[in-house]
């Protein structure tokens, strides 16, 4: 079977944020994480390369951007699908703009639609404005992101210094009018284009205009309805379902990097009836990472490992050793916990935080997931292979999942 859609990520719980949207399709959703080395082997209809390159410097993000696409074509891939977070996280500097003016380069494709729009998670684009639930994203608890603080909601005016060429909007107004008004309106559009969603029903207008596009760019919403759009063009021949989905048994861990506003409440609220330990950077810079593994060593039930805290604790951390340093304290510390964890038989691990999760996910050793059960929009359990051992991963982009997630997702498990 050769690839019909390849995509890439830019970070790991986008990855598996896609992946899990795709799959709900029915159709065999493949993750790799990082660029596979040597040949293809054994390439799914849908394949999605995760990388780790939000905030990369933008020649790396733009050179392992290449390279994933390269290998997805390789395994027959003629369209590609550039997959960002749905509150566009990125700075002036960002990777957004370079890495799609890259594929575009590589191939062909004179225009790409930017679509975030994630509305059963509450994210909508309207006018070119990102909203929040309610609120316009500069509003939102975006505007303290530790390392991606958004100060502006519109997405043309964000695009604009990351790209060399115009970028316009195709706006809701125009796509409530349909398929065609939305053709025509790209046909006349800049290369790069805003494109506004508000509902799932506006996605697959967006989706079906842009069927046929060689590349596409957003959040994983927008790419859902492409599955079922293939069948219907007959492109994806047979869904090829995946084999059952059964998790490893073993104990559980919780880990948490993230420092969103959900996820700051799913922390609070697990915590108040499982053992916690709370992480502080400037002791794992102090002490390393063996009072945490003693600690942990002790316990039963499935515990919870947190750094996750308020912006201003955060700043303070930050202040102290350096915005960069805090991050790559937290980051591995959270890696080497989870290779302990395995290694003294634990089987299940939830991981928040896309910066945490892939940091967990490289410090295992893990290359490729398989998709398993959906936890909560845009979160499905996955299956990988660490050390021999098949572990279950859920990996939680920050501000998803309901506040009692994480027993909800280690509860589906024991069912
Ligand atoms: P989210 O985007 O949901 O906040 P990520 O894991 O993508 O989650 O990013 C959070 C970043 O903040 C990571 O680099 C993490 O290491 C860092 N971080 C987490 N906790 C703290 C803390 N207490 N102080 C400073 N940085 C932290």
């Amino acid at each position: 079977m050769s690839t019909v859609l390849g995509a890439i990520a830019d970070d790991f719980t986008g990855a598996t944020d896609l992946a899990g949207l795709l799959a709900r399709s029915g159709a065999r959703v493949s993750l790799r994480i990082g660029v596979p080395e040597g040949p293809v082997e054994d390439a799914a209809p849908f394949e999605v390369i995760a990388l780790k390159i939000r905030t990369a410097p933008v020649a790396e993000a733009v050179a392992q951007a290449r390279a994933a696409q390269a290998w997805l074509a390789q395994a027959g891939a003629r369209r590609f699908f550039w997959k960002y977070c749905s509150t566009f996280d990125s700075t002036a500097e960002g990777n957004i703009g370079p890495v799609a003016e890259a594929l575009m380069q590589a191939t062909g494709a004179q225009q790409t639609i930017y679509c975030p729009a994630f509305p059963e998670n509450g994210r909508t684009v309207f006018m070119g404005n990102l909203f929040v639930g309610q609120v316009p994203l500069a509003e939102s608890p975006m505007k303290d992101h530790p390392l991606t603080p958004m100060r502006d909601s519109n997405l043309v005016r964000l695009l604009l210094p990351q790209v060399t060429r115009d970028a316009g909007l195709v706006d809701r107004l125009t796509v409530a009018r349909g398929v065609d008004a939305v053709r025509a309106a790209l046909a006349q559009a800049a290369p790069h284009v805003v494109v506004d969603a508000v509902a799932d029903s506006d996605l697959n207008v967006i989706a079906e205009a842009c069927r046929d596009a060689v590349l596409m760019t957003g959040g994983s919403a927008v790419a859902m309805p492409l599955p079922d759009l293939y069948r219907a063009s007959g492109l994806l021949q047979d869904a090829g379902a995946a084999a059952v989905w059964r998790a490893p048994d073993g104990p559980a861990l919780v880990l948490s990097g993230s420092c969103s506003a959900m996820t700051q409440a799913q922390v609070a609220r697990y915590a108040a009836s499982n053992p916690s330990y709370r992480l502080d950077p400037l002791a794992l810079a102090r002490d390393g990472v063996q009072p945490v593994l003693d600690w942990l060593a002790g316990q039963s039930g499935a515990p919870l490992i947190y750094a996750t805290a308020a912006p201003d604790v955060v700043r303070a951390a930050q202040d102290a050793l350096g915005r960069d340093k805090a991050g790559a304290v937290v980051e591995d510390a959270l890696g080497r916990i989870a290779c302990a964890a395995r290694d003294s038989g634990t089987r299940r691990i939830v991981v928040a935080g896309g910066e945490s999760a892939g940091a967990v996910t490289q410090a295992l050793g893990v290359t490729r997931l398989d998709i398993g059960p959906e936890i909560a929009p845009g979160v499905p359990w996955c299956a990988a292979t660490s050390d021999g051992q098949t572990v279950a991963l859920a990996l939680k982009s920050g501000n998803f999942g309901t506040e009692d997630f994480f027993a909800i997702a280690l509860e589906m498990l024991d069912k």
